[in-house]
């Protein structure tokens, strides 16, 4: 069932996706050589907390951290801990919180240090993956318009969209219907929903620079690529307003300006 939210839900999700923005801003110049991935995600609880929200991860199926942070050839999911990062580690940093019972999701990849010509490539390719699918929701269209243009986008570049893990509506629940695929889904195994006003979705392309094959690692949480390929993930959580779609996890300016 897809719950569609009021101007005072999706208010509420604006201030949850306004923490993120926050958060990710302040983030940037944590990622260094040297640094552990669970010290990031300390850093990272303490400013929720400091911002009033709880965190969305923490204890979701049992997840142990506030933040998945994956990198290189880990997809999404990566459980922060003492990995420490190196130059050149292409990291993204995904992010939930709850504000007043709503949720937003966000991710960002950010470069350590200097990052290799490919790995830049395939950071920026994904980033702007994500603004085409952000570009292809519209009110009165349907949620295939957003994975046709990222999978278009990407594989006209040579690179592979992942399928396993999709995007997804969001609201008093983390994961909420419809299902968001970064690719059309031509065995139509999924229905077509239409964007109507109140729907929120959240948009996550997941890139990889070789095969689209991932893999669950151990911990059972952390997805790789099957080749060991690097792989980079954007997201932002998106509202379907009167006005037309605002982003919410963007500082408001831009979200707005779309
Ligand atoms: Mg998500």
């Amino acid at each position: 069932m897809i719950f569609y939210k009021s101007r005072r839900e999706i208010d509420l999700m604006l201030h949850a996706g306004q923490v993120l923005a926050r958060l990710f801003d302040r983030m940037e110049e944590k990622i260094i050589p040297g640094v552990t991935t669970g010290k990031l995600d300390e850093s990272i609880h303490r400013w929720m907390l400091e911002e009033g929200c709880i965190p969305s991860f923490l204890g979701y199926r049992g997840f142990p951290a506030v933040s998945c942070i994956s990198v290189n050839e880990e997809v999404v999911h990566g459980i922060p801990g003492p990995k420490k990062l190196v130059e050149g580690d292409l990291v993204t940093v995904d992010l939930g919180v709850i504000w007043q019972g709503y949720h937003a999701d966000a991710a960002r990849s950010f470069g350590v240090g200097t990052l290799s010509r490919e790995a830049t490539d395939l950071m920026k390719a994904t980033e702007e993956a994500l603004d085409r699918g952000l570009e292809a929701v519209s009110l009165g269209g349907r949620v295939s318009d957003v994975g046709a243009a990222v999978q278009s986008y990407a594989e006209g570049l040579g690179y592979s969209v992942v399928k396993d893990y999709v995007g997804h509506g969001i609201g008093r629940d983390l994961h909420e219907e419809p299902q968001v695929p970064n690719y059309v889904d031509r065995g139509r195994r999924r229905r077509d929903h239409l964007l109507k006003k109140g729907l929120v979705i959240a948009v996550e392309p997941m890139l990889n620079m070789g095969t689209d094959e991932v893999e669950l690692l151990d911990d059972g949480w952390t997805v790789v690529t099957k080749d060991g390929k690097l792989s980079c993930h954007f997201e932002d959580t998106v509202a379907i307003t009167d006005e037309g779609p605002v982003i919410l996890t963007r500082p408001l300016e831009t979200g707005r300006k779309r």
